[in-house]
């Protein structure tokens, strides 16, 4: 992959094995904290690159980016509807500016001091307004752990799974950015030798190891977005961890699926990773069979990222790792969830979240939930030397990384982590 690789390094020093060297530059929302309106930034080491301060001294004079204002904006749907000749545009000026031998900021010490704020000094926020968020259903381990926890006897997977990318319309208004508290929800619950249900905050509080994808351009309604053009939709992906109550989901889900056991919080990591940046870890994907119907056929291509999630007590020392998987698990692409989400002529629009849905490995130590990795209760996992869980606790920190290993540097996605913490004292009931 060597003519992908940028080899010249930056006049910034990047550690070794840092997610965030010159070849990855992915994008987000920040402020000083300090002081200062949030804008558009690009992360590389540990610094941030404002993007609206570079913009407005004429830094990027393309044909796409000369007449905007898309960096000093509190979010980044403006520039993702650009489309990506706009973004290319955009990563090439800067991996230019950015090289070692490149004077402009590097000499220049006021510029320096405008453009690049130590990560310390900032605050993350949401890479866009959000307008609607969809979770699907796409890993095909998953849904077959799930298959045989909630209908034992009958075929793991329902008869549609393997026809279409299954999702529901999820909930935009309570994504959060990774480090926000999750209040562990109360709900409805039916116990198990109950004929009636009963209102508790839940006590099988669980996480979603999740990848999701930010649209760029949208379609008008009424439009579908065809299969080949899917990809030139999509500017880049974050971590997601798509927070479920399994006990309000198992008493809730008939017969329109999931509702209040996934609307409380759904956690992103902060900086978006391009395809670009993604571009040398692209891999075939799994064969499928029965071939999809046209409008969902495509040259069936993933990524190559590799996720951890790791779990922490207030009394454990360091986190533990729970759960080692890939995104390449995915039976159903990105361009696939797309095309499909769109058939209809829905139409989606720029900064629109739409997740992968819990991604499963083969193996019991790559599963994405703890409903699967301790399965449904029945064997509780041991974290850390003393505690063991079969769902999560008050205090427990979920901490979801990612990154793709490339030869001799690395491309990632930092983290997205979540504290949970107690439920509201009560409900009036
Ligand atoms: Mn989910």
């Amino acid at each position: 992959m060597g003519e992908q690789v940028h080899t010249q390094p930056s006049f910034i020093a990047v550690d070794a094995g840092s997610h965030f060297p010159l070849q990855n530059l992915p994008w987000g929302v920040f402020n000083r904290k300090a002081g200062g309106r949030r804008r558009v930034g690009v992360r590389i080491g540990e610094w941030v690159v404002d993007m609206a301060v570079l913009q407005a001294r004429g830094f990027f004079n393309g044909p796409c980016l000369q007449d905007t204002a898309v960096f000093d904006k509190p979010a980044l749907n403006d520039f993702m509807a650009l489309g990506r000749p706009a973004w290319q545009e955009a990563r090439a000026a800067l991996q230019a500016l950015l090289a070692a031998d490149t004077p402009t900021l590097r000499d220049d010490a006021e510029l320096r001091t405008r453009v690049l704020h130590p990560l310390s000094e900032v605050t993350m926020h949401l890479p866009t307004v959000i307008g609607d968020y969809t979770d699907f259903y796409s890993s095909e381990y998953h849904a077959a752990n799930v298959g045989q926890m909630f209908r034992p006897g009958d075929d793991p997977l329902p008869a549609n799974w393997k026809h279409l990318p299954v999702g529901y319309h999820g909930r935009a208004s309570s994504v959060v950015i990774s480090g926000t508290q999750v209040v562990r929800p109360w709900g409805q619950v039916l116990d198990a030798d109950e004929s009636q249900p009963c209102l508790l905050p839940s006590a099988e509080l669980d996480f979603e190891l999740e990848v999701g994808f930010f649209v760029g351009p949208g379609n008008v309604l009424g439009q579908p977005i065809p299969i080949g053009q899917a990809e030139d939709h999509i500017f880049g992906l974050v971590l997601v961890n798509d927070w479920s109550a399994r006990d309000i989901q198992r008493w809730e889900y008939r017969p329109l699926g999931p509702f209040l056991a996934k609307n409380f919080a759904t956690s992103i990591s902060p900086w978006v990773v391009t395809l670009e940046a993604l571009a040398p870890f692209r891999i075939p994907g799994p064969a499928q069979n029965p071939a999809p119907l046209p409008y969902l056929q495509t040259a069936n291509i993933t990524y190559d990222i590799q996720l951890e999630v790791a779990l922490q007590s207030p009394t454990m020392a360091a986190p533990h790792v729970i759960c080692y998987t890939n995104y390449r698990h995915l039976y159903w692409n990105a361009a696939q969830q797309l095309a499909h989400h769109t058939l209809t002529g829905c139409n989606v629009r720029p900064g629109d979240l739409l997740a992968s849905g819990t991604i499963s490995g083969p193996a019991p130590g790559m599963f994405g939930s703890l409903l699967e990795l301790a399965w449904r209760g029945t064997k509780p996992i041991s974290v850390g030397q003393h505690e063991t869980r079969t769902f999560l606790k008050d205090g427990d920190t979920v901490t979801i990384s990612g990154w793709c290993q490339g030869a001799g540097y690395c491309v990632g996605f930092g983290q997205v982590e979540g504290k949970i913490v107690p439920a509201q004292a009560a409900i009036k009931e």
